[in-house]
């Protein structure tokens, strides 16, 4: 309920009373604010880039582009922001598309373990900068599920990224692939870096929601890779959950039906 309190002003006597208004704040409402929210958000994410931008192009403008170390370290700049603000709005578009229902899931048989070693592969470079190791786990019976590929892997290319985002030089990420009742597949990434406060585990999924919004800045985040996350699982019909512990670790694993009812396989 929203209380509102509105004053009765007499220009003579002052206030002379009030009016309380409680309101139902209905789901529509929530949702209107959860809109206004993200919209602001959205703005103030692509407003910081634009503002780091310009200054340095007018740092360039006045000087700076006559000095040719000041100006390529300068121009970097602008490109690493102009950089960031297209995966903004890639991650942006993509959310919308999985907001509208328009990406339909199309579900295609894979191998579960196939598909945890090609992420592997597909991050083995950047694993070896930061020499941080990578292990698949399996249990016995894990086969296959019927999963949009495609979108799949982007979960998992979104995950193991935070892993080593968020982890000092040297660490483990352990990939697994387990059956935790019939039917269920439950993928979990999990790394020992930074670790997330118990503080921010509430609101670890919201859109934009970061624990520390210069770092994540810094390694070029957008604050939407777990927004993004879950919202593929959900609409697999899987969950999403995530534990933590500071200096420990993160694990976040996730559930996908082996076979979706209805669902044609390839
Ligand atoms: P970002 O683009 O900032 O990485 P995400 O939605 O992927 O956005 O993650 C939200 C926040 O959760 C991150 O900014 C970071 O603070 C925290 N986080 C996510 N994954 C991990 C992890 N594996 N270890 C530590 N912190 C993490």
């Amino acid at each position: 309920v929203r209380v509102t309190f509105t004053p009765i002003l007499s220009r003579e006597k002052g206030v002379t009373g009030a009016i309380a208004v409680l309101q139902d704040i209905t789901e529509q409402e929530e949702l209107e604010q959860s809109r206004r929210e993200f919209v602001a958000n959205v703005s103030h994410e692509l407003r910081t880039p634009l503002t780091t931008i310009k200054s340095y192009l007018e740092a360039l403008d006045d000087g700076a582009v006559e000095d040719p170390s000041l100006a390529k370290r300068f121009i970097g700049v602008t490109r690493n922001e102009t950089e960031r603000m297209i995966r903004l709005v890639t991650d942006l578009l993509h959310l919308s598309r999985l907001d509208s229902r328009n990406a339909a899931i199309q579900r295609v048989k894979t191998d579960m373990i196939e598909m945890l070693e090609e992420v592997a592969d597909r991050f083995s470079f950047q694993l070896k900068q930061k020499s941080i190791s990578m292990r698949i786990i399996r249990e016995a019976g894990v086969g296959t599920a019927s999963i949009d590929r495609d979108q799949i892997d982007q979960v998992l290319d979104n995950l193991v990224s935070n892993a080593i985002k968020y982890m000092p030089d040297g660490g483990n990420i352990e990939l697994s692939a387990r059956l935790p009742e019939a039917g269920i597949v439950e993928i979990a990434v999990k790394d020992t870096g930074i670790g997330i406060p118990k503080k921010d585990l509430g609101r670890i999924f919201d859109r934009f929601y970061r624990v520390d919004k210069a770092r994540s800045r810094n390694m070029g985040g957008t604050g939407l890779g777990l927004s993004i996350a879950r919202e593929i699982v959900k609409a697999h019909g899987g969950t999403i959950s995530l534990e933590s512990e500071v200096n420990q670790g993160t694990k976040v694993s996730f559930t996908l039906p082996v076979a979706a009812e209805g669902s044609v396989t390839a």
